[in-house]
């Protein structure tokens, strides 16, 4: 393998967390071709936008952000120095053909299941210019297979452990960009995860699209699911956190909620979306849980663990949602008193079955559901947050604050929170009593 060392990368992330762990696979993989990161765009050789599908017009951003890409490969072209230009993730799934006929000056164009085949792309294209590519398979072949060891970048990583989704609803278009379902075998798992404790991992993320639907085959080829695969991590040295991510309610069994019980290790964090509290809307999304199904393990978490804090998403303003749906979500937020939540207003997603659906809502109304919605979980998160001063918590710090001196990190609950602190407790999980708290981070003192 031809060694590229003095040329550099920039990768942009959109989206979720899934994204951010693809791009932090695609940076090891040009980094073993010798790569280094830029620090911005213009100074690098290779430019990657790994693209996210989930809102509207993301296809569009995605065009504009190439035609400023675009502008810097001529600017530098213009002083001798060869730009390639990828674009990666669900964007490139969902488009398609139609990226290279937009943007033909894209060098090249990869699928989310198919990144690990960057290296031998981007040698291919630095050694014959005129190379391009569009592979957007969904074969089954694991893309996990074919990526080099994963390795900490910090005191948290995520651990992809399962990617796809069958769930179809009606509004998502992730099984279009992600494919089915797939579970990585519990050995190749727990070999990363004791990769990503050596070199410096204190918390691990496992992260997938319907994460707790896992059922990857351990070493007898016997399928496991996440209860079993949480206590196998939890029993790696060095793994002093651990969370999961994203649950789909039908999906949490009683062997899960068990592991809040007894898994010390576990996160008292929880983010369990509902998207709606109206059993007629949430039946019109595909989702194959009722609000009472949910209440009831919201419930059964709590007997479980009662320090555990919830968080979920939350879409207003689905095709055919009335004023009467819309005040059981709120009705729903009063009783589980989450800690955090995302919420926004539906969108069509084009290939979608909701997009198509009778009964869309007009912006307006849309608009006015969410700020009554959010002004709700705000409030919430807030309370939430005040009750925490006082209290000391373990703060896992991840870098560096706003201000001189600060260090950033997260609390078991997955709030913000910023501190002095000496560089030196970067990456470490530390006692720190919370003295201040607003909505969206706290302060503290290390003690
Ligand atoms: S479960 Fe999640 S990823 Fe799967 S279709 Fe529904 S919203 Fe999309």
């Amino acid at each position: 393998m031809a060694n590229y060392s003095g040329k550099k990368y920039y990768i942009k992330t959109f989206g979720c967390q899934m994204n951010v762990y693809d791009s932090g696979r695609m940076a090891s993989l040009l980094e073993a071709m010798g790569l280094a990161k830029a620090s911005e765009p213009a100074a690098a050789d290779v430019i990657i936008f790994n693209t996210c599908h989930i809102r509207e017009k993301a296809a569009e951003k995605v065009f504009s952000d190439l035609g400023r890409a675009y502008l810097i490969k001529q600017e530098r072209a213009e002083k001798g120095k060869d730009t390639i230009i990828g674009v990666t993730g669900c964007v490139v799934q969902a488009e398609d053909e139609e990226i290279l006929k937009r943007a033909p000056y894209v060098d090249f164009a990869l699928g989310p299941l198919r990144y690990f085949r960057l290296r031998e792309v981007v040698q291919e294209i630095f050694d014959k210019r005129e190379a391009k590519l569009l592979d957007t398979d969904f074969s089954a072949e694991s893309k996990f297979d074919r990526l080099p060891e994963n390795k900490a970048e910090g005191g948290c990583s995520y651990l992809a452990i399962q990617e796809g989704c069958n769930n179809f609803c009606t509004y998502c278009v992730v099984p279009y960009t992600r494919g089915i379902e797939m579970s990585r075998p519990v050995e190749d798992v727990l070999k990363e995860a004791r990769r990503l404790a050596e070199t410096g991992s204190v918390e691990l993320n496992l992260l997938g699209q319907n994460v707790n639907s896992y059922h990857g085959e351990d070493a007898s080829g016997r399928e496991r699911n996440l209860a079993y695969l949480l206590n196998k991590v939890a029993e790696i040295d060095g793994i002093k956190r651990i969370r999961y991510t994203t649950s789909y309610p039908a999906d949490v069994d009683d062997e899960l909620i068990r592991c809040h019980k007894e898994l010390d290790k576990l996160m008292p964090y929880l983010h369990l979306p509902i998207q709606s509290g109206s059993d007629a809307v949430l039946k019109k999304m595909n989702r194959r849980h009722t609000r009472d199904d949910y209440l009831r393990i919201v419930e059964k978490l709590k007997e479980a663990n009662p320090d555990i804090g919830m968080s979920s998403d939350f879409i207003v303003g689905f095709p055919g949602e009335t004023d009467d749906d819309f005040q059981q979500t709120i009705d729903v937020v009063n009783r589980v008193k989450y800690i955090q939540a995302f919420s926004f207003k539906y969108s069509r997603r084009p290939g979608t079955p909701a997009a198509v659906m009778d009964g869309q809502i007009e912006e307006k109304v849309k608009k006015e559901r969410l700020q009554v919605l959010q002004d709700l979980l705000f409030s919430y998160q807030t309370q939430f947050n005040k009750n925490s001063i006082g209290k000391t918590m373990q703060v896992l710090f991840e870098g560096r604050g706003r201000h001189r001196g600060q260090l950033a990190g997260r609390t078991p609950y997955m709030q913000n929170l910023h501190a002095k602190a000496d560089i030196s407790l970067l990456n470490k999980i530390v006692d720190v009593r919370i003295t201040d708290a607003s909505t969206n981070s706290l302060s503290g003192e290390v003690v």
